[in-house]
């Protein structure tokens, strides 16, 4: 058998430390790279050796080829893994790794010369008589023709990146007056993201799903499935929960698509692991959409299922040995479910979300795998995926696999940013996710109230507050802080949450009980009892009811998290709230920190609703920001290729009626 023996591990993140325990079990030595953003990784704990690569921009540390290999050469490693994303697909660096006598833990640069280019997998697949969904793909990059040919298909339609990934570079087009803007946005987010700008067009299915298939093969002509993915729930052309097996897919139809599978595998000799992408529309007709050469994101939900390690599979191969498996020794038990915990603002457009990790909680559990990214006062930054951590739990039925992954979550909470664990928690208790009739649109119609609970949640963070003041007071300790002679004098304190700001006045009573009055309502108004607490922990009783909030703060915020109502984030507002925290007007800020990709308008020119100002990219994805009313541009505050933090002041539009 032949064996490796060292290797480095090109990527960052998650999938560092998931590399690293399968290596270790295989008694590999393995070398990691981290940057400027990655210092405090926990990754770099678990490696035998780290080594610094660059700064946070991409192209100067993970994506860094040079370096890579150079430093893959002066350690004598004999592979090199690139994880997902990244180098991982990238023919270039594959044909590095062979000419510098390094195994690519991958497949063959032919294969990923085949699979990486939509177009060119497509029109392999199309030759071989699997259906492949409607589309137009040429050389020829002209708008006009895009626009011909786009209503020839026929709206809604897909402009999509040929080399893209991650949801990347793919544009939804419902008329040919949006054909433009789309274009050019996927070209530019196409061209940042995979270093070139070729995109086509497919057919657009409403209400259908993603479907894929695991696929394993070795140099010697053996291919596995290792059993179907259901991939349909997400947001922004990504996923964000998977499962196996697919619900409610009849065994006929799974069993076309398999065949159809080994077809696809068989046809391209597939060596290495990958994915077979699929969607199935409401008529249940399927289609080819895409092949992944490399690791998924979503691997372990087959690990539990098939009980078998991807990442091992994938070094055994890939050093040149045979599988020693048949198709009849994959065995499918129970079910899996992951989902990805993302730093993100489910109530403002999945934005990404930056901050400090202040602190988390993701508890054992034996039916639970935790493949997590993050460490305690991780600074989440603009310039990588905002995935943190993934969740996969396994159990016997798709029934108790939900619950048991619902209950695990409500136990966890990442303080610091936001992130989308509330709304995964609300999707698992969805009667539609539940009874498995969910489509890639289901987010779309999902309603997610955000104010849910508000009350409470200021409460919790007046209460800590007062706690926190009264601890701090050196003198007068016996006396409560807010106490004033005058038992009708009240307190008051302001906060934001979203764009709503409160305020709350406050009044101590007798026996630690305050009246707490919100927004000056007296439909609003709580009598409510502070029990025991300590600096973390705020109890109380309102209404007759008990509660228990976690509470932790920074200078601007407050961070709450209770497993039933989940968590918040509550901004601390100054008592005299400053004129410019006011939304004026005209004004535009950004909700997001990132980097100006493209300013779409200049000083003193006309814009209507709905136009496009400005396009920030952030977390590797691009955010426009459009006119909410008819206007003339009056002044801009940034310049193209800036970096800007967030609620700085991007532009002012002068409101206008046009007739
Ligand atoms: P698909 O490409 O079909 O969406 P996955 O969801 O498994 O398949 O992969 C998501 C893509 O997102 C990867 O190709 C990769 O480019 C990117 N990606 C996701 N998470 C990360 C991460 N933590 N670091 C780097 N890239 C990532
Ligand atoms: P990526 O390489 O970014 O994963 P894909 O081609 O796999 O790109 O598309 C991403 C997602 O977009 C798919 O998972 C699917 O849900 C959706 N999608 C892609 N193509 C179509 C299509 N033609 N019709 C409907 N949905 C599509
Ligand atoms: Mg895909």
């Amino acid at each position: 058998m032949n064996k490796i023996k060292k290797i480095v591990i090109a990527n960052r993140g998650e999938i560092v430390s998931r590399i690293i325990r399968t290596c270790k079990e295989m008694d590999i030595e393995t070398v990691s790279i981290f940057s400027d953003a990655d210092k405090n990784a926990s990754y770099l704990k678990e490696t035998n050796q780290s080594f610094y690569i660059g700064n946070s921009s991409p192209q100067e540390s993970y994506l860094n080829m040079d370096k890579i290999i150079e430093i893959a050469k002066e350690n004598e490693i004999d592979a090199i893994h690139p994880g997902y994303g990244f180098l991982s697909e990238n023919i270039d660096f594959a044909k590095k790794c062979v000419e510098n006598n390094i195994i690519f833990i991958g497949s063959s640069p032919q294969i990923i010369e085949n699979t990486g280019s939509k177009i060119l997998a497509r029109n392999l697949v199309k030759s071989i008589d699997v259906n492949v969904i409607t589309g137009f793909s040429d050389d020829n990059q002209d708008i006009e023709t895009f626009i011909k040919e786009a209503e020839k298909i026929t709206f809604p339609i897909l402009i999509k990146a040929d080399l893209g990934g991650g949801g990347r570079g793919i544009k939804i087009v419902n008329s040919s007056e949006e054909m433009k803007e789309a274009f050019l946005s996927a070209k530019r987010e196409s061209l940042k993201s995979f270093g070139q700008d070729k995109v086509f067009i497919e057919k657009y299915f409403k209400n259908s799903r993603h479907i894929e298939f695991q696929i394993v093969g070795d140099s010697f002509g053996n291919i596995l499935v290792l059993g179907e993915r259901e991939c349909s729930l997400q947001r922004k052309f990504q996923k964000i929960i998977e499962e196996s097996p697919a619900p409610n897919l009849s065994i006929e139809l799974k069993d076309k698509m398999f065949k159809d599978t080994i077809k696809i595998a068989k046809s391209l000799k597939y060596n290495g692991i990958g994915t077979i992408e699929f969607i199935l529309d409401d008529n249940k007709n399927f289609y080819f959409m895409e092949i992944n050469p490399r690791l998924q994101v979503e691997h372990p939900v087959t690990e539990m299922l098939t009980g078998l390690d991807i990442v091992k599979l994938q070094i055994i191969i890939a050093a040149g040995n045979k599988l020693n498996l048949n198709q009849e020794d994959i065995k499918i038990n129970g079910h899996a479910i992951e989902c990805r915990i993302c730093a993100e603002n489910t109530n403002d457009n999945f934005i990404p979300s930056t901050g400090n990790i202040i602190d988390f909680n993701f508890p054992e559990n034996t039916k639970v795998r935790i493949e997590n990214g993050i460490n305690k006062s991780d600074k989440i930054d603009i310039f990588y995926d905002s995935l943190l951590t993934k969740i996969i739990c396994y159990n016997k039925n798709r029934q108790s696999t939900i619950t048991t992954l619902k209950n695990y979550l409500k136990s966890t909470y990442i303080m610091g940013l936001n992130t989308n664990t509330d709304l995964i928690v609300n999707i698992l208790e969805n009667s539609i996710f539940r009874e498995g009739q969910y489509n890639t649109e289901f987010l779309k119609a999902f309603q997610t109230h955000k104010n849910n609970h508000i009350e409470i949640f200021l409460i919790s963070a007046i209460l800590y507050s007062f706690i926190n003041r009264k601890s701090e007071k050196k003198l007068l300790k016996n006396i409560s802080s807010g106490w004033r002679n005058n038992l009708y004098q009240y307190q008051n304190e302001s906060f934001k949450f979203g764009d709503d700001i409160y305020k709350l006045e406050y009044n101590l009573l007798e026996n630690n009980s305050f009246e707490i009055i919100i927004n000056g309502s007296s439909d609003n108004s709580y009598i409510v009892e502070l029990l025991e607490n300590d600096s973390e922990n705020v109890n109380f009783i309102c209404n007759n009811q008990y509660y228990s909030f976690k509470v932790k703060s920074d200078k601007e915020s407050v961070f709450i998290y209770n497993s039933n109502f989940g968590s918040k984030i509550i901004k601390k507002s100054p008592r005299f709230i400053k004129k410019s925290n006011h939304k004026i007007e005209g004004e535009y800020k950004s909700h997001l920190p990132g980097e100006i990709v493209k300013i779409h308008i200049v000083k003193g020119q006309e814009v209507k609703k709905g136009d496009s100002l400005i396009t920030i990219s952030s977390m590797k994805m691009e955010n426009t920001i459009y006119a909410h009313s008819n206007g003339i541009v009056e002044d801009i505050f940034i310049i193209e290729k800036s970096f800007i933090q967030s609620d700085i002041l991007l532009l002012k539009l002068k409101n206008i009626i046009f007739d």
